[in-house]
């Protein structure tokens, strides 16, 4: 240490603002550089867009040696590599894309201490041939950016981050950063226990996204309600439209072309340059709406999105924070939609119930489930239980969702669910939701009279609820996992384990009532 060198964060506030350009660190991004500056581990989970780049980049900058950054997406490092090129950076990137004698070259750089950074693919850094490499230069950091694929838990598990733990063991005198945009609990545990960051400082910083307001509708007419959805948006709003299918995709785009409405379609069956073309129209020009999959949003850095829609329902609650989080990055009212029903939730139950996965991978895709379904189906603020999920309190109800807007009223659903359930008991345990109402409601159809249904106990006696109320309590019963799809995979239902005390009495069960449509209001006329 030499008394006349500016102090650390001098020195960090100077490499932001000559090198970056910016003139302030954002958040928590100042105490972590200096963690890093200092040499000491650092974990830290920010949603995406809050400025993690700069976390590492910096202190690479700062320490001798080469900032060694182990990255998954390979896709993007060049891109990555290249803007830093552009802010003199020497940086450089290694991974399968390039061709082995430029491999070499950059091998020879980092020998030779010419880079700030090597941004590395996690299999690439563990090859033995590189970690040797490592041992004869002085590496300024570890930063593992997608640190959350170490963990089962998280979304996009990958067994080579398992293995990253080996820095610990190898460099324990080099400083390590993890990085996600994942805050569960489990996934922050996986990220300790493998990537050895017992003594590490957790930075958490708020995932909440203020200016989006969230609303889930129940599916009647899902196209129809989305274009009533559009309708009320200011005239030109750009916004993302997510489909499960390709096909879901194209036919909405269609749909909504129909009506005169700017929207295109993206899905990774098109070809590269249809793509292309797609993201360029979205990005330059304004006002455009883009039906997609989920192939779509990665590296997408629009500004002014206004709403992000699911017309099917995500993959989790993580895909769901992620997609809607493209909506409103500039920080005015920005709306994410959503529309989902009785079929989207048998679907998605049966294809976990029918996947090849292992057991231990299908438990926990279950409970991911059931987190994403009781976020659909809560009764409290969207808002409150999106964050508790990620692992943080909000006090208050946000006042900005539908249910703070207009809070459902719940019922004693008891004895409802009871005939519901007995209904699909003494049917065998194979019969659809429709089907169930009809016995319920004592309708004279093909099928009941086809079963002799019409001689059932349970005949009948649903005639205290009207056939939406029963979906409604049918769809819920289906989220909660009473009611499971069976085995036949025709969309019939069997009453599940859980079912049974339901039966018996030995618990009650209050449900949402069904909502009442309300007269529809512009965003123009909110305040
Ligand atoms: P993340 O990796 O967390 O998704 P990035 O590191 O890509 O986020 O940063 C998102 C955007 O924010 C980038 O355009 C980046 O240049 C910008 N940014 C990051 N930190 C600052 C800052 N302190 N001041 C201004 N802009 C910043
Ligand atoms: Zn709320």
């Amino acid at each position: 240490p030499i008394a006349a060198m500016p102090d650390l964060r001098t020195q960090a506030l100077d490499i932001l603002s000559r090198t970056f350009g910016y003139d302030a660190f954002r958040g928590n991004q100042e105490q972590i550089v200096l963690t890093l500056a200092e040499g000491r581990n650092a974990l830290v989970l920010m949603p995406t867009g809050g400025g993690k780049s700069l976390c590492y980049q910096i202190p690479a900058l700062l320490r001798h040696g080469t900032g060694i950054i182990v990255s998954p997406l390979i896709a993007l490092m060049k891109d990555q590599v290249d803007t830093l090129r552009e802010l003199g950076v020497k940086a450089a990137f290694l991974n399968s894309s390039l061709p082995l004698t430029e491999q070499r070259q950059v091998e020879q750089a980092l020998l030779a201490g010419q880079l700030d950074m090597l941004y590395v693919a996690p299999e690439r850094l563990l090859t033995e041939g590189f970690l040797d490499l490592l041992g004869r230069v002085t590496p300024a950091l570890f930063a593992i950016d997608e640190a959350h694929c170490v963990s089962q838990w998280g979304h996009d598990f990958r067994p080579e981050y398992q293995k990253l733990g080996l820095l610990a063991d190898r460099f324990p005198h080099i400083p390590r950063i993890a990085l996600t945009a994942t805050a569960d609990e489990r996934t922050r545990r996986d990220m300790i226990a493998v990537l050895q960051l017992d003594d590490a400082p957790v930075f958490l910083s708020s995932f909440d996204r203020p200016n989006i307001r969230y609303t889930i509708v129940e599916k009647d007419n899902g196209r129809k309600q989305l274009y009533d959805f559009i309708r009320c948006q200011p005239e030109g709003s750009a916004g993302i439209i997510y489909c499960l299918s390709r096909k879901r995709v194209e036919e909405t785009a269609e749909f909504l072309r129909g009506k005169g409405l700017p929207a295109l379609a993206y899905h990774a069956g098109l070809a590269a340059a249809e793509r292309e073309r797609v993201q360029d129209e979205f990005l330059l020009q304004e006002g455009r709406i883009v039906c997609a999959t989920v192939a779509f949003g990665m590296g997408i850095d629009k500004p002014n999105v206004r709403f992000v829609a699911h017309l099917d329902l995500p993959k989790s609650l993580e895909g769901y924070y992620q997609e809607t989080g493209r909506a409103g990055r500039d920080g005015l009212p920005s709306e994410a939609w959503m529309s989902y029903g009785l079929q989207d939730i048998v679907q998605v139950r049966r294809m976990l119930a029918t996947s090849e996965a292992p057991v231990e991978v299908k438990r926990i895709e279950s409970r991911k489930l059931d987190a994403l379904l009781a976020y659909c189906e809560t009764a409290t603020c969207r808002r409150q239980v999106l964050l508790a999920y990620f692992g943080e309190s909000l006090p208050q109800p946000c006042g900005n969702c539908d249910i703070c807007s207009d809070p459902p009223r719940t019922w004693d659903a008891t004895v409802a669910a009871q005939k519901l359930l007995s209904a699909a008991i003494r049917t065998g345990n194979r019969f659809g939701a429709a089907h169930l109402i009809d016995v319920l409601l004592g309708n004279d159809t093909d099928k009941i009279r086809q079963f002799g249904h019409q001689a059932l106990p349970t005949f009948g006696k649903g005639q205290d609820l009207s056939e939406a109320a029963w979906r409604n309590v049918a769809r819920q019963l289906v989220a909660l996992g009473y009611l499971l799809p069976d085995d036949e995979g025709y969309g019939g239902l069997m009453a599940g384990e859980q079912a049974r005390a339901l039966l018996k009495g030995e618990v009650s069960l209050h449900l949402r009532e069904l909502a009442t449509p309300k007269p529809k209001s512009s965003r123009k006329d909110r305040t």
